[in-house]
């Protein structure tokens, strides 16, 4: 059917015609009423029956344009309220006057317009959605193509996932060396569950999500935190036909056909980032170097302590080993973001550098956590360093992003051949007892086992 514009010049045309009609019917239909043929028969009062339908006729015309046009106008504003509101998200602009909460209409009727005023509610809505998808998708592609590191990856991932298909916890996992193991878990108990969990292995066995309704399966039942869960949803990550790790979440409401779409597209994009992630975390367990401070890693750190200790052995030297490890670092981690601490990390690793001897070496022990190996160095050449660097530490600071950081380090140190020592596991292992004793004695210090 086509809507012509003159859907109200008909109703005019069909309106007064009616009363008109009407009025020409009228005189005969009053002789019922006792009226006298003469009287309903003369000119007069035949015409004043026609002008009266013709008036009614054109009252009803006003009346229902203002009745539904006025219906009508706040559908079309709303129309255009939600055009160029879409006009402006498409340019990457706000999109806050756009809500559904602003634009829907309020329905109270089910006649015709109120059906269509519905039926544009139902539209808003689900162009709203459709936005949000698109929003939520972008900026996690963003996102996945700018971080490398595994565990960031997955932290960011995870909790764009969570926000948009409005879970209330989750963890994503990964596949290692033929384990399943949970790489970020948010809302989650027993993390250690997770790891190898027969539900999990079923889902990347099979390739397909699945989908558990709560409280019927038992086998997942005391693993989440806070809140009832009515589902939890496993979907595996698939990388070039192979599955390389899982996306679970749960929620306490049902996750409906949208948020199930939500998800696949989570995984689908999320599968390359994360296969990146593994690989470059294999290539850095490989390489020498670690990329965010530039000192050598533990791995080959160790090989050339042993060198160092075999030497020392050999020429009757002595070898001292200061382990340092930031302290509170979680809390500069939390207060102002990963990438400060990040800074923070290779900050530290340049003053530490530039405070030792040509010769030292320095390895990034752990996370936050570091080994200086002192070829020549006594335990008291040990000690006078190791407070060197605690104060050059304690009185530098990191600029970031419009903030001042301070920390401080806790210190151990050992030495060869003093501590009675018979190989060099036994230098770090001295050294980080006594790194235990700073941390437990109050930190910021340094202490000789
Ligand atoms: P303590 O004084 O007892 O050492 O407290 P702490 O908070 O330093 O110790 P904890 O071991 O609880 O936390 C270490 C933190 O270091 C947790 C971890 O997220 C963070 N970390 C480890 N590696 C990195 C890294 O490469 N970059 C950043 N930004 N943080 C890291
Ligand atoms: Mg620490
Ligand atoms: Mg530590």
């Amino acid at each position: 059917m086509r809507i012509t514009k003159k859907v109200f010049n008909d109703l005019a045309i069909w309106m007064i015609g009616f009363g008109v009609v009407v009025g020409i019917i009228f005189p005969f239909f009053i002789l019922s009423f006792g009226v006298s043929r003469e009287i309903a028969f003369s000119w007069k009062f035949i015409t004043a029956c026609i002008v009266a339908g013709a008036i009614v006729g054109t009252v009803n015309i006003v009346l229902s344009r203002v009745v539904v046009a006025k219906r009508l106008r706040l559908l079309t504003t709303s129309m255009q309220k939600v055009q160029a509101g879409l006009m402006r998200g498409l340019k990457g602009g706000d999109m806050s006057d756009c809500t559904p909460e602003k634009c829907q209409i309020k329905v109270d009727s089910n006649d015709e317009i109120g059906e269509s005023a519905h039926a544009f509610n139902c539209l808003v809505d689900a162009l709203s959605n459709s936005i949000a998808s698109e929003r939520a998708l972008l900026g996690y592609t963003e996102m996945l193509t700018s971080n490398l590191e595994l565990e960031l990856l997955a932290r960011k991932a995870l909790s764009i996932i969570l926000e948009s298909t409005g879970s209330d916890a989750g963890a994503i996992l990964v596949e290692k060396e033929g384990e399943i193991i949970p790489c970020e878990t948010s809302g989650i108990k027993n993390y250690e569950l997770l790891k190898n969990n027969g539900l999990i292995m079923e889902v990347l066995r099979t390739e397909k999500m699945k989908i558990t309704k709560l409280p019927q399966d038992i086998v997942i039942d005391g693993l989440l935190v806070d809140f009832k869960p009515r589902e939890i949803v496993i979907q595996p990550v698939i990388y070039n036909g192979i599955p390389i790790g899982a996306i679970l979440l749960a929620s306490a409401e049902n996750y409906d056909h949208e948020n199930i779409n939500r998800i696949k597209m989570f995984s689908q994009s999320m599968a390359l980032a994360l296969h990146n992630a593994i690989i470059h975390e294999q290539m850095q367990k490989l390489a020498t170097i670690d990329s965010l401070t530039g000192l050598i890693n533990r791995r080959y750190g160790l090989v050339r302590l042993k060198e160092e200790f075999s030497r020392a052995v050999r020429s009757e030297n002595s070898l001292g080993v200061i382990m340092f490890d930031i302290d509170h670092f979680k809390k500069i981690n939390d207060t102002y973001g990963h990438i400060s601490g990040d800074r923070v990390l290779a900050h530290i690793a340049r003053l530490v550098k530039s405070i030792l001897r040509e010769g030292d070496v320095v390895l990034r022990y752990g996370g936050e956590e570091f080994c200086a190996v002192l070829p020549g160095a006594s335990a008291d050449d040990s000690f006078k360093t190791a407070e060197r660097i605690r104060f050059a530490v304690q009185e530098s600071e990191v600029l970031y992003s419009g903030y001042n950081i301070k920390v401080t380090l806790s210190l151990g140190v050992a030495s060869y051949p003093e501590d009675n020592i018979q190989n060099e596991l036994e230098l770090i292992k001295f050294a980080d007892e006594a790194l235990y004793i700073s941390k437990e004695t109050g930190r910021n210090k340094s202490t000789v086992k």
